[in-house]
């Protein structure tokens, strides 16, 4: 039997560190994911600090992880995907997010430099990503609220960019007419989790198109509030 006391970083705490982000960073560029800001603001952002210490030591793996209430934190390929999908066309300077989870995603669109109205279904989990936002210091950047992210976030629009971290069965209507013109809107839709695509809608010069990215896998977006 191995009665060797192990060291912290062999216990988990190494794998939270920054060789740990730059091995993600390595990763994702391996996976195709090009845009150097994204690619730095994911090298310099804790992913762990979003996750129940229990799962920390894995937070840098490419893998979605449960958050609580039956959700997850999306898998960093994924939020890396839709980040650079959102400002391919031009840098947005006001973002809706539908589906904060642990404010992962939130905090690197923050990050970036963005200013995030960010709408969440679940209030346990945005009384738990709200503290992450100002420890990081990223909360002057981030107007969250507890709602059905269905009715978007009207007061406040409309907006540069819209991002769904959830699923939904169809591009959501009054989520389209909060999107200004230039706008841009990413969303996971489909309602089977095995065969939902990602889709980018572009609103410009009075006309929108849609883009299909490629199939992903997402929690779905839920009518109502907890
Ligand atoms: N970006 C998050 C993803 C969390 S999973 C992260 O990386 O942690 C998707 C989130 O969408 C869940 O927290 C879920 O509660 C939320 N959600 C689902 N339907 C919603 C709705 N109608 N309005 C707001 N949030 C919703």
């Amino acid at each position: 039997m191995n009665r060797i006391q192990l060291r912290p970083e062999s216990k988990g705490l190494g794998m939270t560190s920054q060789r740990a982000r730059d091995r993600m960073v390595e990763r994702l560029r391996e996976q195709g994911i090009r845009d150097e800001r994204v690619l730095n603001v994911m090298r310099a952002l804790p992913r762990h600090v979003f996750i129940d210490e229990g799962l920390a030591s894995r937070a840098y793996e490419d893998t979605a992880l449960p958050i609580g209430n039956a959700q997850t934190i999306s898998q960093p390929w994924v939020v890396a995907r839709m980040t650079e999908a959102m400002i391919e066309t031009g840098m947005p300077a006001r973002v809706l997010e539908i589906g904060t989870g642990s404010g992962y995603q939130t905090a690197v669109l923050a990050a970036l430099g963005l200013q995030v109205f960010t709408v969440e279904r679940i209030e346990e989990l945005l009384r738990s990503a709200r503290p992450r936002f100002r420890s990081l210091k990223l909360h002057e950047q981030i107007r969250s609220k507890h709602d059905d992210g269905n009715l978007g976030w009207p007061e406040n629009g409309p907006f540069d960019a819209i991002l769904l971290t959830c699923a939904a069965p169809a591009l959501v209507t009054p989520l389209l007419a909060q999107l200004g013109e230039p706008g841009v809107l990413v969303s996971p839709v489909g309602t089977d989790a095995g065969k939902q695509k990602l889709l980018r809608v572009i609103k410009a010069d009075g006309a929108i198109s849609e883009q299909d990215l490629g199939p992903v896998s997402f929690v779905p977006l839920l009518p109502g509030v907890l």
